[in-house]
Formats: structure tokens, C-alpha cells, sequence
């Protein structure tokens, strides 16, 4: 590992750092910590802290609250945008029960359960993933608005890109936190961005990407502007993805998806593991696409999947294998979005892609043409079927794959699945502008 307790005690004494935030992640993803003096680390590193986990939504009941941080050493970081005296540093935890056991509610806990079922089949799961967002104004009040000047899409460069200075900051200040910056990018919609660091073992990059969200929008507030990772924040235009790239390394690093004896440059299990995403990929929706908003960004004509179809030339498809080969050989799935807990996609991914290799799942042929422009019978005569509509048909395809719930576990479960349908139903039953717009006047 990378620190040792003491390194991290000559860290905070060397660097003054004044206070050091123990961080943790809910079930629905969000970044939550309980802040501490330098005074305390001791107990933290100890893993003595502790905090009320009745008061986490997702977490537990009042009865069971008291849960302990297990501060993850190698996770330590100086917080770049605070001041330089008196400074502000993190741990990333992992959250234990009062009996010292790992809490099954800590979804980094259910990705490390995922991690070591991948280890004990003799494999490391890298993820590189791509992550985007919209740049917009706030109002008066400093609220987030949806509004935008900028007119700037695919690749365009500046001046008439508000966002340029903002990503150039936000790249070196993830840069000074140890990123390593791949490419970035304006997106095909006004305002909309995208920054690619590089792929890692799949622990380091769900925490990377916690990192990543929290970092974006810190700098976004410090340029006057509102970072969302909200999928699909304005109709018509695309909304922002997470495509997940992953392969699948020996313990020893080399990759396995490659065989260049194949046509495509494909080994045997990376066909397994195509075809065990493609049988969970309804069952992992929910987890991939974790709100009602983001089935308005599963749509056609927004560069994002609905059916679910792989290729390797084309990018409709919820799968696409990119152009690299060799030891940068992987597979990208489409379908997730900003808004998902990284600590459960990814164990989710990992799970189905290792239930394809378990059972040596064959894919089904490629789907090299557009499919949003066949037809309904072609798709059906293809055998192409469609990711979940919404949530609630999500949810349901959820509860009926065993694989994907064994490997988030029957506390995530029940709480994911109980917040969901809350969620559902609490949107399902407002009155929406469009129905007024359509139906106030009609009848
Ligand atoms: N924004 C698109 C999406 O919702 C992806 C665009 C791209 O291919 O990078 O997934
Ligand atoms: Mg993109
Ligand atoms: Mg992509």
C-alpha cells in the first residue's frame, strides 16, 4: 500500500493540515464525512471515530445507529482549493458496525466484496470512466439555473466556450490531487463537458470518481458557475453519461480481453463477459440509472442506448468495444450516468460481466448497423430487446435478477429498492407543466 500510518502523521504535521474530513458514500451515492482537527487523527487512524448512521438516509434504523470509520490510508489527500495554512485533507473510510464487522449497507464495502470474488477467480477488474456534466449559471440567490450563454458543441474550442477556463482549473486541480488526465473535452450540447483520467483498479476509480464530482463542482462554484452531473437536465438536447470502460487484468497485469488471433481482437472471456453484461444489463439498470430523470436520457436521438445490442464499429449500442487493442483492450458500456453510486455500478458490472465467464455465456451476433433506424420487426427478428423505460420497470427487473441482487446484498437491496418506489410514486402522482400545457385547454 501506498502510506503507512506514519507516513500520513509526518503528512499532516509537514503540510499543516488543520482539519481532515473522513469520508464516506450513501447508498444513493452521495459523498457524505464528518470533519476532524488534526488533534483527533490518531483516534481516526485507530479507526475510532465514529458518527450516527440513523442520520444516513439509506443507512439504518434509530436502534442500530453507532457505526465506525475505517479510514482507508492510502486514500489520503490534501484538498488543493483550501487554504495553504491550516489546511484541509480527506480519508475515504470504510463504515463498520459497532461489532467491527464491515456494514452491508457501505456500498464501497459491497464493491470490495466483488473485487475479492474477482480475486479468488484469479482477476483484477480495471475501469476507466468518462464522465460528463453540464456548466450553468446560477441566479440571483446563487441557485443553480439550467441557463447557459455558451453555443459551443462537439470538440469546439474556445472563445465562444464559457467552460474552457473553468475545465483547464478543474484539470489542475485534479491533477494536484494525483489525477492523471487522459482528455477533455466540449461536448456535443451547449455547456455540456466531459474530463477522461485514467483507468485504474475498479476501488481506486469509484473512489476517483467521488473525487472527480466533488472537485468539478467545487471549481465550477469558485468560476460563478453550477456544475450538475444530473442525467438529463434539458429536453432535447443529450444528456450526460458515465460510460464505463472495463477489462479484466491477471493478478499479475496483463490483460485478458485480447486474443490476436481473433477477428475482432477479442479473447473467449471477453465474449463471456460481454454476454454476461448483456443478461443483467436489464437486472443492473436501476443501479446504472438510478433516477426518474434518467430515463429521459435513454431516449433515441441523444447518443445514448436503449436497446441492448453490442458492436464494435458502431456507438449506438448499449456495448461498443473501442478501437484499442492489445493491452488498452476493453469493453464500454453506455448506459450508465453521472448520477449512479460508482461503488455499486461497478460491482454490479463486475458481477454480471464474471456471471458471463462463469457460465460461458455466448454473445449474441454484433449489431453493426443503426439500430435506431431499423424497424420494430427487424429489432425483434434480431432479438434485440430494450433496456428498462423508468424506474419503476427498472426497479422490478432489479428484484427479479438474483445475481445482481446477491451481489449488492439484501440490506441495499431492501433500502434501495424501498427509496426508489418512494421516489417513483412521489413523481409518478405530480401534475407535470407538459400536462398542463397539453390538456388544460383541450378538455
Ligand atoms: N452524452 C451521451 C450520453 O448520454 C454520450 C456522448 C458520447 O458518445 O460521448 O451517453
Ligand atoms: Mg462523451
Ligand atoms: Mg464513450
Amino acid at each position: 500500500s501506498r502510506y503507512t500510518k506514519n507516513d500520513i502523521f509526518r503528512m499532516v504535521e509537514e503540510e499543516d493540515v488543520e482539519f481532515i474530513r473522513l469520508q464516506f458514500t450513501d447508498i444513493f451515492g452521495v459523498l457524505k464525512n464528518i470533519a476532524i482537527t488534526s488533534s483527533q487523527l490518531e483516534r481516526a487512524l485507530n479507526n475510532q471515530c465514529m458518527f450516527d448512521g440513523s442520520a444516513v438516509e439509506g443507512f439504518v434504523r434509530i436502534e442500530e445507529s453507532d457505526m465506525y470509520l475505517y479510514p482507508d490510508y492510502d486514500t489520503f489527500e490534501i484538498f488543493p482549493w483550501r487554504p495553504q495554512q491550516g489546511k484541509v485533507a480527506r480519508l475515504i473510510c470504510d463504515v463498520y458496525t459497532v461489532d467491527g464487522k464491515p456494514f452491508q449497507g457501505d456500498p464501497r464495502n459491497v464493491l470490495k466484496r466483488a473485487i475479492q470474488e474477482a480475486a479468488d477467480m484469479g482477476y483484477v477488474f480495471d475501469v476507466g470512466p468518462e464522465c460528463e456534466f453540464f456548466l450553468f449559471h446560477t441566479d440571483d440567490n446563487g441557485l443553480p439555473t439550467t441557463l447557459t450563454h455558451e453555443k459551443g458543441g462537439y470538440f469546439d474550442l474556445g472563445p465562444i466556450d464559457l467552460g474552457e477556463n473553468v475545465r483547464r482549473d478543474m484539470i489542475l486541480t485534479l491533477e494536484d490531487m494525483g489525477f492523471e488526465i487522459e482528455a477533455s473535452h466540449h461536448e456535443v450540447a451547449p455547456a455540456q463537458h466531459e474530463i477522461d483520467f485514467r483507468y485504474d483498479e475498479a476501488l481506486i476509480t469509484a473512489d476517483n470518481i467521488m473525487t472527480f464530482k466533488l472537485t468539478v463542482k467545487t471549481i465550477a462554484k469558485r468560476h460563478g458557475l453550477y456544475a450538475t452531473f444530473m442525467p438529463k437536465p434539458k429536453y432535447g438536447i443529450n444528456g450526460s453519461g458515465m460510460h464505463v470502460n472495463m477489462s479484466l487484468a491477471t493478478l499479475d497485469g496483463r490483460n485478458i480481453f485480447t486474443d490476436e488471433n481473433d477477428e475482432r481482437g477479442l479473447s473467449e472471456d471477453a465474449y463471456h463477459f460481454i454476454a454476461g453484461l448483456m443478461a443483467h444489463a436489464k437486472g443492473m439498470t436501476a443501479i446504472t440509472n438510478p433516477l426518474v430523470n434518467s430515463y429521459k436520457r435513454l431516449v433515441p436521438g441523444h447518443e445514448a442506448p436503449v436497446y441492448i445490442a453490442w458492436s464494435s464499429v458502431n456507438r449506438s449500442p448499449l456495448i461498443r468495444i473501442p478501437a484499442g487493442r492489445g493491452e488498452t483492450t476493453r469493453v464500454e458500456l453506455r448506459s450508465p450516468d453521472p448520477a449512479a453510486n460508482p461503488y455499486l455500478v461497478l460491482a454490479a458490472c463486475l458481477a454480471a460481466g464474471l456471471d458471463g465467464i462463469k457460465r460461458k455465456l455466448t454473445v449474441p451476433d454484433s449489431v453493426d448497423r443503426n439500430i435506431f433506424e431499423m424497424t420494430q420487426e427487424e429489432r425483434d427478428k434480431a432479438g434485440i430487446e430494450k433496456l428498462p423505460e423508468n424506474l419503476y420497470e427498472a426497479i422490478q427487473c432489479m428484484q427479479e435478477d438474483k445475481v445482481i441482487c446477491d451481489v449488492l446484498g439484501e440490506h441495499i437491496v431492501s433500502k434501495y429498492v424501498e427509496a426508489k418506489l418512494k421516489e417513483w410514486n412521489d413523481y409518478r402522482t405530480r401534475v407535470s407543466q407538459w400536462e398542463l400545457d397539453e390538456y388544460l385547454y383541450k378538455f
